[in-house]
């Protein structure tokens, strides 16, 4: 410590050149950027494997075949911006119905919550369109480019004609894949019959056109199609793993669904170690080995490159292609399968495992009542609705014949995708009459504008400022009904309403 009196040393300290590259010790120098080792998966086949074909195909079928669905004449399934309508099969729904979306995507989203503190990830490993796509896009690699050890000896090889022709061949078949893919995309938008159609009138030698095309599509529509095109080729074809990693939120916290009692794809340690390799002749307990021959199968098949053996990562989708790899090991050793197997944190730590248990419950029980909920709201659902403008310019009429006169027009809006007929009436002012067509047809999806003026005695008006309420109901058995509020103005004094 310094004393008052003390003088600063006149001492130099003496500064030490430091080359460029020196660390202190216990500092090492971090890159943030971690370079992209291309993963090379080795194809597999297994129990796991077919359930995964058995779910993709009927969801890749679905996606592709259902916008050309046809229900009561329509796209079955389209979402209509411009009309903003979104049709799905009897069902349409408007900007009014907002509620019932926003409680659509919250049901998805509790099912999803329930389903990955059940089972885990299962959505990422068998349905997801990331998943689904990425192995379709491997197996067109596979195809062209042959096996894993194939690929990466042809990749770490020279370029020759075969390597070129085999790589043209994936990016090919990678891009129509994409391309299909966008348009389909697009088609739920925009009607899709209408949309290939105009998609085939795309020719050479327009007169309109500075690159000479003629374009049967609108500039959106390329725009979209396009953008998804490219989305889908480097997602599935350039990115595939680095989705799930970098860019998927989902994967960032579904690890706080889980519990001890999720099942999910893991090793077992205490059966597997101490791995490493034998003959099949070999006892393992025996050289003091488990049942893990360390093969490295579970990491060769892995889409995310990932060692299962080192515990539970967030990079996991769940996919069970190593269960499946490691499987088909344990089946050539002679060992018993399940070394890495869907089971839980408890399970092996020889635990029981709880199936139903309080957060469990509780996501399954809010799920039912939402859907309970949005199935009651569907059912009581009309669709159909009223409103009213009334004419502001005056505030009411005197007609030839000294009745009072206020105009209106009347919007009605059928949501449904059929075409009714209604008829118009209202309540609040006796003796009134409606001038004008109080039946109407309107056609589904649309809305029709009635003008109408109501007239009465000016005896009759009760009031300067009535309430009135407007009610149109269907004629053709539907049973629809909606109604709308309005005022009725007559005269300000009990004279002028009496005509006086
Ligand atoms: S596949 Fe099975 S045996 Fe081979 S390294 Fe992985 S866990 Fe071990
Ligand atoms: S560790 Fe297994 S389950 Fe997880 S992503 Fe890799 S192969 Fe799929």
């Amino acid at each position: 410590m310094l004393n008052k009196t003390s003088q600063p040393s006149q001492e130099k300290i003496p500064v030490k050149e430091i080359a460029e590259d020196f660390h202190p010790a216990g500092v090492a120098e971090l890159d943030l950027y971690q370079k992209r080792e291309k993963i090379y998966t080795r194809k597999i086949e297994g129990f796991y494997q077919r359930i995964r074909l058995y779910t993709g195909w009927p969801l890749l079928l679905g996606y592709f075949l259902l916008p050309w669905l046809n229900w009561s004449g329509s796209q079955a399934v389209l979402f209509d911006l411009p009309k903003r309508q979104f049709n799905i099969f009897s069902l349409t729904f408007w900007p009014q119905d907002f509620p019932l979306l926003a409680l659509m995507m919250i049901i998805a989203a509790f099912a999803l919550f329930a389903v990955t503190a059940w089972i885990g990830r299962v959505w990422c490993g068998y349905t997801c369109p990331q998943t689904v796509w990425t192995a379709i896009f491997m197996w067109a690699e596979q195809f062209f480019e042959g096996s894993r050890n194939q690929r990466i000896k042809r990749d770490q090889g020279p370029w020759s004609r075969d390597k070129v022709l085999r790589k043209l061949g994936k990016h090919g078949a990678w891009i129509g894949v994409a391309l299909v893919t966008g348009f389909t995309f697009v088609g739920y938008f925009s009607p899709i019959r209408d949309l290939t159609q105009s998609f085939m009138q795309v020719g050479i030698g327009s007169a309109n056109d500075s690159w000479g095309l003629t374009w049967g599509l609108g500039w959106w529509e390329i725009a979209w199609i396009n953008f998804f095109t490219c989305a889908t080729y480097i997602n599935a074809g350039w990115l595939r793993e680095q989705v799930c990693m970098y860019m998927c939120p989902y994967a960032r916290f579904q690890s706080v669904m889980f519990d001890k009692d999720t099942l999910v794809v893991s090793y077992d340690a205490s059966r597997g170690e101490n791995r490493g390799p034998r003959k099949k002749s070999v006892i393992p307990s025996e050289q003091g080995l488990g049942d893990c021959v360390d093969c490295k199968i579970c990491v060769q098949v892995c889409p995310t490159g990932i060692d299962i053996r080192d515990g539970m990562q967030f990079e996991c989708i769940d996919c069970a292609l190593c269960i499946d790899g490691c499987n088909s090991v344990m089946d050539q050793m002679g060992y018993e399968r399940g070394l890495i197997s869907y089971t839980t944190e408890n399970a092996l730590e020889g635990k029981p495992t709880t199936l139903f248990r309080p957060r469990l419950v509780a996501y399954g029980v809010a799920v039912l009542l939402m859907m309970s909920l949005f199935s009651w709201a569907i059912i009581v659902r009309v669709p159909l609705e009223l409103d009213v403008i009334r004419d502001r310019d005056r505030l009411y009429n005197e007609t030839t014949d000294g009745l009072v006169e206020n105009s209106y027009t009347l919007k009605i809006l059928n949501m449904d995708q059929r075409e009714h007929s209604y008829e118009l009436t209202f309540s609040g002012l006796d003796h009134g009459i409606i001038i004008g067509k109080n039946k109407v047809f309107v056609a589904g999806g649309e809305v029709t504008e009635l003008p109408i003026r109501l007239q009465i005695d000016p005896s009759n008006i009760p009031a300067t400022n009535t309430s009135i309420v407007f009610l149109i109901e269907s004629t053709d058995g539907s049973d629809y009904l909606a109604t709308a509020e309005s005022r009725f103005i007559g005269p300000e004094t009990p004279a002028g309403r009496s005509g006086e």
